[in-house]
């Protein structure tokens, strides 16, 4: 029998480019391939694996869940739905809200988007860079032209602006607009943080216009950068906030919430979902944030996160390390990003390559200090054997 990896490409279809690896196991923040090779995962899933791979109190909960209840439609409600919505709100921590859960950050986006044309306005106002979900209309609020330019014409009245460019939105957004839509942190274009004052900005403009405030949140949040939320250390309340990645942990969920009146603008018959918020995936998802709570991570991220920044960014080959907590980004002095990640893998390291010149890590929040300390010691020689 060929590898996973060969007969992949005759029966899956090829969105992704070919399997980097066949990955058999998990434990903590380690994998093994189909060969036995071990690797430490400093992706985590793409900022998914919250609580690392077979964390024994995710596997209990979800195997004691299904064991009891797996799924009841949404004419019926479960405890865990109820609880995780309340627990949600608390984190958010921005007063009474509404919760639609769904199974990924694209669908998050989706209802947030369908929210935003219940105010009876259609146009959003987006930044450049930012990444949405491949859905049409979460492609629609997603700027790079290679993932639009094969689908148009997507849905309409989306306008774009620079990223960090308070200017730039005060301009574009008008009484027409009925949301500005952002993330804290741009995950995918490679790690950019919002400079400071730029959300409390977009909150200040919207208010003059009457529009909502929606903070992509899907990549950023669940505990990513040491704060439950991205936006919570930027003095900025959001009417929307969008989650998925590290909310399941790895069992997939996403939730679209809207905080004070926007929480009522989807109604009956609006939006709808079969799989969302079943009891499996909120009983995962109060799991992680049970636990994030519990083991007291967040303080954990914080301090690893500072650590590891500091000693990528001591190699002179590394010209700027951004990011907050286990969500990093660093640009390299040339564009030998790829190479950096195939001399990583061949170490033992599972790195992401957002860009030509960047670098994205964004492991489980359980990464140790041995996994830490192992990275930077292989770091000169991963450089070294990339070329650069
Ligand atoms: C990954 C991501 C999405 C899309 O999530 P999917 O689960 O892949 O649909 C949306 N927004 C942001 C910020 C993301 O990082």
């Amino acid at each position: 029998m060929t590898s996973y990896q060969e007969r992949y490409s005759a029966s899956l279809m090829n969105t992704f480019g070919p399997p980097k690896l066949a990955l058999v196991r998990g434990a903590g923040a380690h994998v093994w391939d189909e060969d036995g090779k071990e690797y430490v995962d400093f992706l985590g899933g793409i900022a998914v694996n919250a609580l690392g791979h077979a964390h024994p109190a995710l596997v209990e909960a979800v195997t004691a869940q299904l064991q009891t209840l797996g799924h009841i439609s949404n004419f019926f409600t479960s405890p865990q739905q109820v609880e995780l919505a309340e627990a949600l709100l608390t984190l958010l921590d921005a007063g009474p809200g509404k919760v639609f859960f769904a199974n990924s950050g694209t669908e998050a986006n989706e209802a947030a988007f369908k929210l935003t044309r219940r105010t009876g306005r259609t146009q959003v106002v987006v930044a450049e860079g930012g990444f949405h979900g491949r859905t049409m209309g979460a492609l629609a609020l997603t700027s790079k032209e290679a993932y639009r330019a094969p689908f148009e014409p997507l849905p309409g009245d989306v306008v774009f602006v620079p990223y960090g460019d308070a200017d730039a939105l005060r301009s574009a957004v008008s009484d027409q607009t009925a949301a500005i839509l952002l993330e804290p942190i741009q995950g995918e274009a490679g790690v950019n943080v919002a400079p400071e004052g730029y959300l409390a900005a977009a909150r200040s403009i919207a208010d003059e216009h009457g529009a909502l405030l929606w903070l992509d949140e899907v990549q950023s949040g669940m505990g990513r950068t040491g704060q439950w939320f991205a936006h919570q250390t930027m003095a900025v309340r959001p009417d929307v906030v969008t989650l998925a990645k590290g909310l399941g942990g790895g069992f997939p969920i996403g939730a679209c919430i809207a905080l004070g009146d926007a929480a009522d603008l989807l109604q009956p018959g609006n939006h709808g979902t079969t799989f969302g918020g079943n009891p499996v995936a909120c009983a995962a998802a109060l799991t992680v944030v049970r636990t994030i709570q519990d083991d007291e991570i967040l303080e954990h991220v914080t301090v690893l996160g500072q650590k590891l920044r500091d000693g990528l960014a001591a190699d002179p080959r590394v010209t700027e390390v951004r990011g907050e907590g286990l969500l990093i980004g660093l640009d390299l002095a040339d564009e030998k990003s790829a190479d950096v990640v195939a001399a990583a893998q061949r170490a033992g390291f599972i790195l992401n390559n957002p860009t030509p010149k960047r670098i994205r890590l964004a492991p489980p929040l359980v990464v140790t200090q041995d996994d830490v300390n192992a990275l930077l010691a292989a770091w000169p020689g991963i450089l070294d054997e990339a070329g650069l």
